[in-house]
């Protein structure tokens, strides 16, 4: 114990003469090495000790911060800065306490990625949305089969994980009024944003540069693969960078990677849902899009948290869908235009080959023509049957006319005339699930079920799993009802 003080001493004071001198990186290196060996160890039981100790420890967490804004990063600062100044206004010991409480959780947060809205989500959304920690999962950016550069999963991940936490560079936000955005206010938003991305990028040449390392949508194949490191908010990579900012280049960037709050794949929690959001998220961008995506996104105000829709294995590329993958085929190709890809999943070549058959064609026009969806249903299933379509293959076709699906199974009429001749409810959403992931239509069609024939204990415990796979293991099993109410309305 006597050693390590000492050594904590020589840190502190040698982090301090590094700060003054203003050699900012080398006085973070030395703060941040300070702080790991102060909270990792044990804490002194005489007050005195204890109080000291925290003193330190709160200007070496202020000091760091000032240090890394001073090299251009902004992150998290107000709350370092307003303990700053109660600490110099000579603040009271308890004050002292709770603020190096808050900067431990916070890097635990940070370190561990556990999120904890349960009080948040029972109050209904009352305040401002929780103040979270960034955090990067157990992933790694790679060259991808599917496009240019991609994440991939480097250990088993559980779904309902979460894999990313990322706060947006910058966010804009409309309100509907329960309609559409007209053009106009459509242009005006996307100047807004791009003014806050301008803004942030002066002040922030880190941020620039890993701006910079996005796709501008040219020459995906060519692009360099950076190390997911340089993305930590800890990472002094890039801090002393110079140059100009390339407004062509940011405007492709922006164009390609900024993401809307209302796509489909993505949950936004909040209390007025009549308003709708643009963002750009530095690591989320580095996705790809799958029909048989296996993440979905929360939104949490300005933060973007991406977890795990379904169990993912160690090497598994991440993937999510840009687009509506309960629809089929051609619907699909229609909608992946607007993000210049072309899906290549092993679902859409799958479906390529079944849709040339003139038994699916004739489907797809009877229920554009508004054939009942009982025998829509029951059409598909004996086709199936008759092709030897099993497993995957039929949950694909499944998800692709799923609209057929969920009008039948939530009819009681139609379930009186088909409901013998078609498959039971449990078996279609498991299939289904096990191709899309957690999906919150299929959550919805579950509560409904439930309520309606009153499940037991066993029936809950499948929904609160699906329920995890679509809101991601943010809040505890209480609140997620709360959550489920709020959400679907079940
Ligand atoms: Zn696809």
């Amino acid at each position: 114990m006597e050693e390590l003080t000492e050594q904590m001493q020589n840190l502190r004071s040698k982090a301090t003469e590094l700060f003054i001198r203003e050699e900012w990186k080398d006085s973070i290196e030395a703060y941040s090495h300070f702080i790991t060996l102060s909270t990792q160890n044990q804490t002194p039981s005489d007050p005195d000790q204890l109080q000291k100790l925290h003193k330190s420890l709160c200007i070496a967490f202020c000091n760091r911060a000032e240090a890394r804004f001073k090299l251009g990063y902004p992150y998290a600062l107000e709350c370092f800065r307003t303990a700053l100044v109660d600490s110099q206004a000579g603040g009271n010991s308890e004050m002292l306490n709770g603020y190096v409480e808050k900067c431990k959780k916070f890097e635990f947060l940070s370190r561990t990625g556990s999120i904890d809205l349960s009080d948040w989500v029972a109050s209904g959304f009352q305040g401002k949305a929780p103040e979270l920690a960034e955090h990067i999962g157990p992933v790694q950016i790679r060259k991808s089969e599917i496009s240019g550069r991609g994440m991939f999963a480097t250990k088993n991940i559980d779904a309902g994980s979460l894999i990313l936490v990322t706060k947006a560079i910058a966010m804009e936000r409309s309100i509907l009024g329960g309609k559409d955005l007209s053009e106009d206010a459509q242009l005006v938003m996307w100047k807004n944003f791009i003014d806050k991305v301008v803004d942030f990028i002066r002040k922030c040449p880190k941020t620039r540069d890993l701006i910079g390392k996005l796709s501008s949508g040219e020459d995906e194949e060519g692009l360099e693969v950076p190390d997911i490191d340089i993305f930590r908010p800890e990472s002094l990579e890039n801090m002393e960078s110079i140059g100009e900012i390339d407004m062509g280049k940011l405007f492709a960037i922006l164009d390609v990677n900024s993401l809307t709050e209302d796509a489909v794949s993505a949950n936004v929690l909040r209390k007025n849902n009549d308003c709708y959001g643009v963002g750009l998220w530095l690591l989320p961008s580095f996705i790809n899009h799958s029909c048989c995506a296996n993440v979905r996104r929360l939104h949490v105000g300005d933060y973007l948290i991406v977890h795990a829709s379904k169990d993912l294995k160690a090497g598994e590329e991440i993937t999510l869908s840009y687009f509506d993958p309960l629809c089929p085929l051609h619907k699909r190709r229609e909608m992946s235009m607007t993000w210049g890809i072309h899906c290549k999943c092993k679902r859409c070549v799958f479906e390529e080959e079944m849709f040339l058959k003139q038994e699916i064609k004739e489907i797809e026009i009877g229920l554009e023509r508004g054939m009942e969806c009982g025998g829509v249903v029951y059409k598909l299933e004996e086709h199936m049957k008759r092709w030897n379509v099993r497993g995957k293959g039929k949950a694909y076709l499944r998800a692709s006319f799923w609209s057929a699906y969920s009008e039948a199974y939530s009819s009681d009429r139609c379930m009186k005339r088909w409901g013998r001749r078609i498959p039971a409810f449990d078996a279609l959403i498991d299939s289904i699930i096990d191709v899309v992931g957690g999906d919150h239509r299929l959550l919805k069609i579950l509560m409904e079920e439930l309520k309606k024939n009153g499940g037991g204990f066993v029936e809950m415990e499948k929904a609160l799993k699906l329920a995890r796979e679509v809101y991601g293991k943010v809040v505890k099993k209480k609140a997620m009802r709360t959550l489920l109410e709020l959400c679907i309305g079940a």
